[in-house]
């Protein structure tokens, strides 16, 4: 009798190797294709009786070459054994509503090739049911759960838009509330700026009923400021609010809260006000501590009494600065201030304060096109801004207070901006946008 052709088409030729010593294999004759060309032509060439092709064959993938053979009425009768690694049941079914012959899912040993070579010469091979989910069900068990991040620890951006809160369609991605940030470790809460971001905060954090809310003012410009008569918790009795505001600025703080909540501008006075109000001062460089909060300040480049933030909480130190006109003036290049620069003395007490903050929440409200017009403004250009993280070492710069008239379409221009800058300097530095919503753990 004739022996059987048999044509292996796998670009692994290790199964061709392995067959052609196995005991019962001199009743075949073998040959081998690493590619989906070389087998379409070795099907014309060696004609073969039995093709086992690999699903994924290279050149041509193992279902083209089954539709091929079984489409042609010179090819059709040539059986097909069908391999597959990490089987998918669509592959399965394709195979054999393509008249493959047998789906064999890999690895396999080649005795049972060789088992199966015999059920089909004599026509007792039939398809078998799909198991490939039976192979992973018991890899289940052995499911990675990786380590989460504390859920309690983090900071969350309640509002990124610095001057003028904005809204609209274009404004969805970044959203258009002003400056508003909650920091969080486990109870202990601290929130910094009171812009249009914190009234939704307040409604969300008023459903716990809180006892004591710390609210820090970097200062009381309108945008860090608007959003305070619609905190939910001021209108609670139960609760109480301690304010910390910079002093040094015209008026004191109880001042500026009485104006701002007069008559002619909102129909509650701060008097009417429910929770019990405690006004505190904060004294630049003098630390203070709030629950497990270690807060540190130092006066930002801006009009008025204005603070950055420094807090070390959970082993982490960050900095927070919304509104900083760092290197007033300039508009060369940043990679030309060299750290002996006299126009970087202003600076150095803030370049050192920063200096060892895991990462910095910082301001770059304008482009430097932009900023040629904005000059004392009090706040920084995206390339004056990097010569700060250049001589500050931050790893990690994260942007806030955008500009109102920045929409989504621009801050994503600028989000490349601010890379290229970052390449064009050589620092070594992660940097992002921050939108109202992102969450941040520490
Ligand atoms: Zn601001
Ligand atoms: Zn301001």
């Amino acid at each position: 009798m004739e022996k059987k052709r048999i044509l292996i088409a796998d670009a692994n030729r290790s199964l061709f190797t392995a067959l052609k010593s196995k005991k019962g294999s001199n009743q075949y004759i073998f040959d081998y294709s690493p590619n989906g060309n070389d087998c379409l032509k070795k099907i014309d060439t060696f004609h073969p009786d039995l093709v086992v092709i690999d699903l994924m064959l290279p050149n041509i993938h193992g279902i083209e070459i089954l539709r091929k053979l079984k489409t042609d009425p010179r090819t059709k009768q040539i059986g097909v054994i069908m391999t597959c690694a990490n089987a998918m049941v669509q592959n399965y079914h394709t195979t054999i509503k393509r008249q493959g012959d047998y789906f064999l899912e890999k690895p396999f040993d080649s005795k049972t090739l060789l088992s199966l070579f015999k059920l089909y010469f004599s026509g007792r091979l039939y398809p078998e049911p799909f198991t490939g989910r039976d192979s992973y069900a018991s890899e289940v068990k052995h499911c990675y759960l990786p380590k989460l991040h504390s859920t309690s620890t983090y900071l969350k951006f309640w509002g990124t838009r610095g001057s003028n809160p904005v809204s609209g369609s274009e404004y969805v991605r970044f959203g258009g509330n002003t400056c508003c940030l909650e920091v969080r470790h486990g109870h202990d809460m601290l929130i910094i700026d009171a812009g249009t971001g914190i009234r939704p905060l307040g409604n969300l954090i008023q459903e716990s009923k809180p006892k004591n809310i710390h609210l820090l003012f970097s200062h009381t410009h309108w945008d860090h400021l608007a959003g305070f008569p619609f905190f939910l918790p001021i209108y609670d009795p139960d609760c109480h609010i301690h304010i910390y505001t910079p002093i040094g600025f015209e008026k004191t703080a109880r001042e500026i809260f009485t104006e701002m909540l007069a008559y002619a501008y909102f129909p509650v006075r701060l008097d009417d006000i429910q929770a019990s109000l405690y006004f505190r001062d904060i004294r630049e460089g003098e630390p203070f501590e709030v629950g497990h909060f270690i807060v540190n300040t130092q006066y930002a480049f801006h009009p008025g009494a204005t603070l950055c933030f420094k807090i070390r909480c959970n082993k982490k130190t960050f900095g927070y600065v919304t509104d900083n006109e760092f290197l007033m003036g300039y508009h060369g290049n940043p990679n030309a201030i060299s750290k002996a620069n006299p126009r970087l003395t202003p600076y150095l007490s803030q370049l050192k304060f920063f200096k060892d903050c895991d990462f910095l929440i910082h301001e770059a409200q304008y482009t430097p096109e932009e900023y040629q017009y904005k000059v004392g403004w009090g706040h920084s250009s995206v390339s004056n801004a990097a010569v700060m993280l250049k001589y500050a070492d931050i790893k990690e710069w994260i942007i806030t207070h955008h500009d109102p008239k920045h929409t989504d379409l621009d801050l994503l221009k600028k989000i490349q901006m601010q890379y290229d800058i970052i390449d064009d300097c050589k620092l070594d530095c992660r940097a992002r946008m921050a939108f109202d919503g992102l969450t941040i753990p520490i």
